[in-house]
């Protein structure tokens, strides 16, 4: 039986390179289909594409968890609540701590990890 990839899955893979190894850059990608999709009408990428570029923004985004797939962590043991834990006087903030890749996420973990130094 084919195994699914999950969503977490694919972004690591999109994170450590893996993904691109397998399938080419992303710009040769782009070159490719650009090429099958508009060379028949005389489009040559070598020839018609100046520059691309690529931002790799599966790096920008905190993994946030779907109910769907992870499992139900008991109360306060969800990894990103783990790994938050104070080490110390060390306090963990960021959206990754949050589990959520916006902003707002980054601001209350930041607020929660200076209120957990000042006691
Ligand atoms: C393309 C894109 C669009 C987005 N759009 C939105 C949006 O519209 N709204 C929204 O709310 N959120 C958006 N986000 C998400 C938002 O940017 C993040 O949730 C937020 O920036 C996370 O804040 P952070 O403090 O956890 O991490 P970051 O903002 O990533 O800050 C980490 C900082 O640590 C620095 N750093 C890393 N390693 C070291 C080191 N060894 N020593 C010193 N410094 C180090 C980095 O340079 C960086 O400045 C977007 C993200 C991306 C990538």
């Amino acid at each position: 039986m084919k195994r699914r990839i999950t969503r977490r899955d694919f972004a690591h893979q999109l994170k450590d390179g893996g993904f691109w190894k397998s399938a080419g850059t992303p710009e040769d990608t782009v070159r490719d289909e650009l090429g099958r999709m508009l060379g028949a009408g005389g489009f040559d990428a070598d020839r018609d594409v100046e520059a691309i570029t690529v931002n790799r923004w599966s790096h920008g985004y905190a993994d946030e968890y779907n109910a769907l797939f992870e499992p139900e962590w008991p109360a306060g043991e969800r990894p990103c609540e783990v790994g938050r834990r104070p080490f110390g006087r060390i306090a963990i903030a960021n959206s990754d701590a949050a589990a959520r890749a916006y902003t707002d996420g980054a601001i209350d973990q930041a607020w929660r990890a200076v209120s957990e130094l000042r006691g």
